[in-house]
């Protein structure tokens, strides 16, 4: 087969060469390559203001700020999270000794279900990390409610919430702390990278403390922490790519509408709209699939879409809580999870990056319509 010819699910957004290269002769120069240096700190600050954020703290990936913010908040015992997530969420727990509870989601949105949520609690919970899949917003407010009630912390995984606002604020200022993703198949990326967004100073330098070994100053350590700095060169690349993400995703936007003309009236097949007041960053196009109505399962259509060289992808499928590490908790058991496992199984992501034209678009439609 040639691989020419096949539609990807993703494609990354790559800054122009040129202008990396100019960015290079820049670190060349200055010969600081590592450890906060003028790249790593011009990114945080174009960061906070695009994100409208008020602080920021850069990784090297969005597994480690997960990591990082449960040590930075002591967290223990159990927490609260979904099965419908990448496996790093819920890894990321696990990390630090804490037990995963899992709670079903809401069929409408993907997220998990706020009304599940106090029936889960116990005296061991100590927070709740929620999941913005596929960037829509979580019900942050029903969530921090919860969260006040029960004198728990809130940490989102906002991996796909790059971007996104509700009525003109960042989703990404909402709990204790959220997470970012820069990972290379996300909607802005530093090939590999992430971040750690925060509401104060004090857990700004706290948090940057334990991402280089706990180093305080020159001879202080304050507290068991590890490496996760962002070097210089993907600081740079993370410049350029900043400059470009709002036409990308602009891009992405024009994908989807296009995808939604077709598909509104293909019986058996749903998908989400936007949403009236949210800044879609068109992070993915999931759509859903009713086998009985369609005429064919999900994975029917999944492997014959492969064979016709049109990639989508099953995610997010098998959910977290069937993996072997998780699988022996009570609340993996899919009786408790109905929600979860029926999107699960009904789950195709399909092609969606900036640069897939309408060419393309209509080979995939073809494959469903
Ligand atoms: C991508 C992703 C992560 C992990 O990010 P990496 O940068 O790949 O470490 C965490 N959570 C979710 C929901 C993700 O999609």
């Amino acid at each position: 087969m040639n691989n020419n010819q096949q539609i990807t699910v993703t494609s990354p957004l790559l800054p122009d060469l040129d202008e990396f290269h100019e960015l290079l002769k820049e670190i060349w120069n200055n010969k600081w390559i590592t450890n906060n240096g003028s790249f790593h700190c011009r990114l945080e600050a174009a960061l906070c203001e695009y994100l409208k954020v008020p602080y920021i703290s850069l990784f090297t990936n969005g597994t480690l700020p997960l990591i990082t913010a449960l040590q930075a908040l002591r967290i223990t015992g159990e927490v609260i999270t979904t099965p419908y997530s990448f496996v790093a969420t819920t890894h990321s727990l696990w990390w630090n000794g804490i037990k995963p509870v899992f709670v079903d989601i809401d069929p409408a949105t993907g997220n998990l279900d706020p009304d599940k949520i106090e029936a889960a609690i116990t005296s061991k919970t100590t927070a709740i990390m929620p999941v913005h899949v596929y960037g829509k917003p979580c019900d942050t407010k029903r969530i921090q409610e919860i969260a006040d009630k029960y004198g728990l912390k809130v940490i989102y995984d906002a991996a796909h919430a790059f971007g996104v606002e509700v009525n003109g604020k960042s989703i990404l200022n909402a709990g204790d702390m959220s997470t970012l993703s820069f990972h290379a198949t996300k909607v802005y990326n530093t090939i590999e990278g992430g971040a750690l967004v925060m509401h104060d100073e004090q857990t700004k330098k706290r948090i940057d403390y334990l991402k280089n070994f706990g180093f305080a100053g020159e001879t202080e350590v304050v507290a068991p922490g590890i490496n996760s700095k962002m070097d210089e060169v993907r600081a740079a690349y993370g410049l350029l790519n900043l400059k470009q993400v709002d036409r990308a995703i602009e891009a992405r936007h024009q994908v989807a509408i296009k995808y939604r003309e077709a598909l509104r009236n293909v019986e058996g097949i749903t998908f989400f709209d936007d949403i009236p007041g949210v800044k879609h960053n068109y992070s993915y196009f999931p759509i859903f699939v009713d086998a009985e109505k369609y005429g064919m399962t999900r994975d029917e259509l999944y492997f014959k879409m492969k064979e016709h060289n049109v990639l989508g992808r099953r995610y997010f499928y098998p959910l977290i809580s069937t993996f072997s590490t998780y699988r022996g908790l009570a609340s993996a058991h899919p009786d408790n999870l109905p929600e979860a496992v029926k999107m699960a199984e009904s789950v195709i992501c399909l092609p969606m990056y900036h640069t897939l034209n309408d060419v393309d678009i209509e080979k995939v439609i073809e494959q469903i319509v």
